[in-house]
């Protein structure tokens, strides 16, 4: 567990939005958030005044977008299918990643743990080895302090909030095209 968490750390340090939000001072931190809620209120006024949250009548009321998506000739089907694909994608964009990593060998710490037991954690690059005596094919894994090793540790990339509200919010939609319309 303690190696989990550590490694984890490491690539969770990696996102540079992360760092320059942990380098701002509390006031700024503030400032940009109350920056943030203005500027979404003020995109959301001429959206709600055009109707696109349904209590005003406008060009963007919802079933006026209906009406207009039926004369472009976009039909039940196709956005079945759209919803579909989003929810697809928004569910395994991170497991093709962390299948595609793992074939790549990348996102890999070292396993060699020291006399305490903690383990090096730097960054691994696989390598193939022959063995002398039997000619066999195998992996060896290769980190930053020179350690070398038979196996690693492999970091997947996990779904954070944000891409859990995302694929819900998708899943929810599907359940609304495909039963409810
Ligand atoms: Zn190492």
């Amino acid at each position: 567990m303690y190696q989990t968490m550590e490694s984890f750390k490491t690539y969770e340090q990696q996102s540079p939005l992360r760092k320059w939000w942990n380098s701002r001072t509390f006031i700024q931190k503030r400032l940009i958030r109350l920056f943030m809620s203005m500027l979404v209120l003020v995109i959301c006024i001429p959206l709600y005044h055009m109707g696109l949250f349904g209590t005003v009548e406008g060009p963007l009321h919802p079933s006026r977008i209906g009406d207009n998506l039926a004369t472009m000739g976009v039909t039940k089907t196709h956005s079945m299918l759209f919803f579909l694909f989003f929810l697809i994608i928004a569910l395994t964009w991170n497991w093709i990643y962390n299948l595609v990593s793992h074939l790549s060998g990348a996102r890999l710490t070292c396993n060699k743990t020291d006399d305490e037991g903690k383990p090096c954690g730097a960054l691994a690059e696989r390598r193939k080895v022959v063995h002398r005596k039997t000619g066999e094919k195998a992996s060896q894994y290769v980190c930053a302090q020179g350690h070398k090793r038979p196996d690693a540790h492999f970091h997947p990339v996990k779904k954070g909030t944000f891409s859990n509200t995302l694929w819900v919010m998708a899943l929810v939609f599907c359940v609304i095209v495909f039963f409810m319309s």
